[in-house]
Parts: C-alpha cells; structure tokens; sequence
C-alpha cells in the first residue's frame, strides 16, 4: 500500500501557493499557566530571502514564491547511482525560490539537483511528488552523548548537531581528547564539537575565581588554541552558571581572539536573559565580538519575563546596530515560551558556591528568602514554575508550597537549594518570541536532547514547521529551512564541510516530507515522545527514515572543522 504521505501532493502546493490550511491540532498540554496564544501573526509584505551575515530586512519571509522548474541538461550518466529522489519541491537552504527538482545522491554526496534523463539507472527511487525535499536540519545548540541512538533529533529531521554547550565542553571534555574516543564510535546524526569556556577555565585551574591571574589566563587561552586546532568549530560560554558567570571581560576577549584566529565562532548563553539585564549581557557579548574580532552568537535567545513585540524589536535593533558596526552577531532559539534550567537561576550569587550555602541558610536567611520571593514573583510567580525533576516532578513550586503548608520561598530554601531541582518557566511572552523568530538574524536551535525534560528535546523543529509555517503562517517554509540548514551551517561555518544545502557536491543529508504531517507530539507532561512528519531522512547518503520509520543504522559522523594549515599549533 501506498504511504498516507504521498497524499499530501495538493496540501503542498496549498501550502506554496496561500500558505497552508491551518488544521494542525496543537500539541502544547502545557498542566501550568498557559500563555494564551495571540491572534495570528499579520502577514508583513514579503522582503526578499535574508542572507546570513549582512544586516538584513526587518523580518523573514512568510510566503514562499511558487517554485520555479530547473533548466539545463538532464543528467545522465553510465553507471547507476545509488539514490534519485524524484519530482519533490526542493527548498535547497539558500532561502532561494523553491524548484521542482530531481536529487540525485551517489555515495555520500548529491551528485545533481534538477532534472534526471529518463534512462538513467538508480539502485533506489523515492517517489516525492508533492513532498519537500530539503537539507537536513541543524541544531546549533544541543546536548546529549554523542553516540547516544539520538532518535529524537533524527524523528525531526536533525541531521547535525552543535555539542559542548553553554559553556561546557562535549562530556565536559577537552575536544582533542574528546574527538579521537568518537572517532571510534557509531554516531546517529553528525556531531561539530565546540570549547566549552567552563570546562578550560577548571582545567587551567581558574575554577571560581573571580581574579583569574595572567597565568590562568595564558593557560585558558592555550587550551582553547589547542581544541580549535583539533577541529573544534568555536568556543561556548556559560555566563550564567559555574564556572562562567566569574568570567572577566578581560579574559572573555582573551579566549575569544583563537577563535577569531581560527575564524570560529562564539556561542554564548549569555550572562543573563531578564528583560531588565539582558541588554547589558548582551552588550558584553558584542564587545568580546568586537575586541576578539570573532562573531559572535546568542544561544536560545529570549527575554525573561519581558513582553511584546516592541521589547523584541528594541532588542532585535540593538543587535542589528552592533552588525552595522561590524561585529558579526547572530542568535538562535527553540519556539517554546517556556524555559528549562536547574533551578539555581532563581538562586542569588551568594547562595552559590565558593559559598557555602549551608551557612547562607543559616546566617542569611532573611535575605535569601526576600530574594527568592522577589525573583519568582518577577518570573511570573510560583504557578509559572513547573518541576521536572523528582521529587516534584509534574507539579508546580505553588502546588507544592500548598501541599507542604509553607510559602514558596521556603521550600526553596528547605526542600529544595540551589542544586536540587530543574523546572521549566513559563517566562515568555508569545509576541516578544515569535517577533524574535521572524527576524532574518535569529536561526533555530532545541537547546534540547534526548533526556530533555523539556518538550522542545523532541519537538522543537517540527514544531516550527507544524507552528510556526503551516499553522501561524508567521515564516514560509524556505525561510523556516534557511533557518535551520544553510543559515546554522554557514554561521558555525559547516558549509566549509559542505553541510547545510541541496547542491552538487554537498554532503548528502536530506529530507523528504509533507510539511501539513510534521507533527511536534512532546508536551511539558510528556516531554519525550518523538516527532512525526518525516517521511525520508537520509545521513550521509543512508536512509536512516524510510517511508517513516526510523531504521536502527547510524550514518552520521563526527564533524571536525578543517584549521587553516599556517595556524597549526606546532606543540601538538
Ligand atoms: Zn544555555
């Protein structure tokens, strides 16, 4: 029997021509204040496709031009070639029109995007009239165990992933040592590897110092030297967690001239994402940029209990003139309005180590619980908190205060401490976001993996497109697939290992599917429960999704920036 995926040939072209049908059920069950979703989007006119660097227009498309037909000559060749997919529309990466094309792969490269001679011999056809066939997406902000089965990004068309977030190194290790020990193993999607910034400031002995001395910094600097030139594609950092929230602007610059030299790129979860902080955070971000000389990145932007559209045009504005004046800044963000953290985000500097929070209890309690009070109540209360972890987990800081007879504030002191609990946060507003989204800057990450707590782990790409383009009609399609391929690809720099587009030559990771069946089916309750919606997702050449289901093959590989060969480390 034919799959149920092939009858989505006019839902396609629906979805080309007017922007879709809206009938996507949502899959937000979210047990918790909800924010309630806005009118849709108004459709702003149609600027033309966003390029990645350069400031852009405003907003990103929300309708596609109707796809034109290629032209030139049909290939052919002798011998046959191991995979044509034929006759879909091709949303190449670029942000370009979309085409009917053929896509014709041969090992684990695209050998051609166009039109296929009739007589050329192929060991598999896919059949994707009607379907969209598009580079595989990239995450730029993940985590999880390289080698884990990593079902969850591949169910939504994930095919590379950014690891050694926020500012912790992949497994919390030094890349070079890191790399060789993954080399040997089977890895699902394709792995770039980046310097976490917490991680070299521990192995350089700076730990929690907030006067790391010049020869901490030396040391931080070497080790970063020496990942970079063992492929890492930038450095991450974690300004709001331990180690990195000691981190000195000085020494923020000084990690982040190898990087410039190596021409990577810094990923930063930024010091803080409260509306009230977040400017000043991100104006110490695009002064590393700018004194480093490297670019520059936002992780999961967001504000923290900031709202509407005007917050984030304000913000959208202050990262646009810092491009204007050269420095190279980006951002990405998973399309959930709530957040997911251990709940040390709602914990003062004084509470957290090198201080003893054991005696903070005890000789600052006053102060503590004022703080605590005054934090949550600006995160939108102790209802807008929602535990993910046990002993709590399902229920909210407020149901559990109830439960326990005692204010809020003490069963974070009591119960619970700095490190005892992760909980989601519904701290943002639906405007503020989607504003964020649409902007030509912003690209797509999960911030998420595959023991997220977090629907956004195994739901955040489908999400977009099932939301976000067929839904909200807020991005076309070709813009939500420049977001999430060749965009991500050309801002961590993997369009140098030609990832991220549909064309001769390029690294064969593509995907076949009916934008109307993409479906992000992961909610707060139930934060682990794959995508569907993909039909086809091929790896490097191997269909790893075939006609839906995931096959138990791994085909990714370990990506490793290739060093410009005069920046060798020659101690290595
Ligand atoms: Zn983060």
């Amino acid at each position: 029997m034919r799959a149920a995926w092939r009858k989505a040939g006019p839902l396609l072209a629906a979805l080309v021509a007017c922007g879709g049908d809206g009938s996507e059920p949502t899959p937000e069950a979210a047990p918790t204040p909800r924010p309630t979703a806005p009118p849709p989007a108004t459709a702003p006119p149609a600027p033309s496709p966003s390029a990645p660097i350069s400031a852009g227009p405003p907003t990103s498309p929300t309708t596609d031009p109707p796809p034109t037909t290629p032209s030139g000559p049909a290939f052919a060749r002798e011998k046959a070639v191991d995979l044509i997919i034929e006759g879909g529309t091709v949303y190449d990466g670029t942000g370009e029109a979309p085409r009917r094309a053929d896509v014709v792969i041969d090992g684990d490269t695209i050998v051609h995007v166009g039109e296929v001679s009739d007589k050329q011999k192929a060991n598999r056809r896919i059949e994707a009239e009607g379907l969209a066939v598009t580079p595989g997406f990239i995450d730029l902000h993940s985590h999880g165990a390289a080698d884990a089965s990593l079902r969850n990004f591949l169910s939504m068309g994930v095919t590379t992933i950014c690891l050694g977030q926020d500012g912790k190194g992949p497994e919390n290790d030094r890349v070079r040592t890191w790399a060789p020990r993954m080399r040997k193993k089977r890895l699902a999607v394709n792995v770039a590897p980046f310097v976490g910034h917490g991680t070299v400031r521990n192995l350089a002995g700076a730990g929690v110092t907030k006067t790391p001395t010049e020869k901490h910094l030396s040391r931080m600097v070497r080790e970063v030297e020496r990942d970079l030139a063992a492929g890492a594609w930038g450095l991450t950092t974690g300004l709001e967690y331990t180690p990195g929230r000691f981190a000195t602007l000085e020494e923020l610059v000084a990690v982040a001239k190898p990087v410039a030299a190596h021409d990577g790129v810094i990923m930063s979860h930024m010091r803080s994402e409260d509306d009230d902080a977040i400017d000043a955070a991100l104006d110490e971000l695009i002064t590393q940029g700018k004194r480093s000389g490297a670019r520059v990145h936002v992780s999961h932007l967001k504000v923290v209990y900031g709202k509407g559209e005007a917050r984030a045009e304000a913000l959208l504005k202050h990262l646009r003139e810092a491009r204007e004046r050269g420095v190279k800044v980006t951002a990405d963000m998973y399309p959930y309005n709530a957040s997911y953290t251990t709940i040390s985000i709602v914990f003062p500097d004084f509470a957290k180590p090198p201080n003893q929070y054991a005696r903070v209890k005890r000789e600052q309690r006053d102060q503590l619980a004022t703080f605590l009070r005054n934090k949550v109540k600006q995160r939108g209360g102790p209802e807008a908190t929602l535990f993910g972890s046990d002993p709590f987990r399902g229920q909210t800081l407020a149901e559990v205060a109830t439960k326990k007879g005692k204010p809020f504030e003490d069963v974070l002191i009591d119960d619970i401490g700095p490190g005892g609990a992760s909980a989601a946060y519904f701290v943002m507003d639906d405007a503020l976001q989607t504003r964020l989204l649409r902007d030509p800057m912003v690209m797509i990450s999960t911030d998420g993996g595959p023991y997220s707590s977090h629907p956004r782990g195994y739901g955040a790409f489908a999400k977009v497109i099932q939301e976000y383009v067929v839904k909200r009609k807020v991005l076309s399609l070709g813009a939500a697939v420049h977001k999430m391929t060749g965009q991500s690809a050309a801002t961590v720099g993997l369009d140098a290992v030609k990832r991220g587009q549909l064309e001769e030559g390029w690294a064969a990771d593509v995907l076949v599917f009916d934008p109307t069946a993409v479906e992000a089916r992961s909610n707060y309750e139930r934060p682990r429960i794959y995508a569907r919606g993909m039909s086809f997702v091929v790896v490097n050449g191997r269909v790893v999704v075939d006609d839906g289901k995931t096959k138990k093959r791994k085909a990714g590989r370990l990506l490793l920036k290739p060093a410009p060969k005069e920046k060798e480390d020659p101690s290595r």
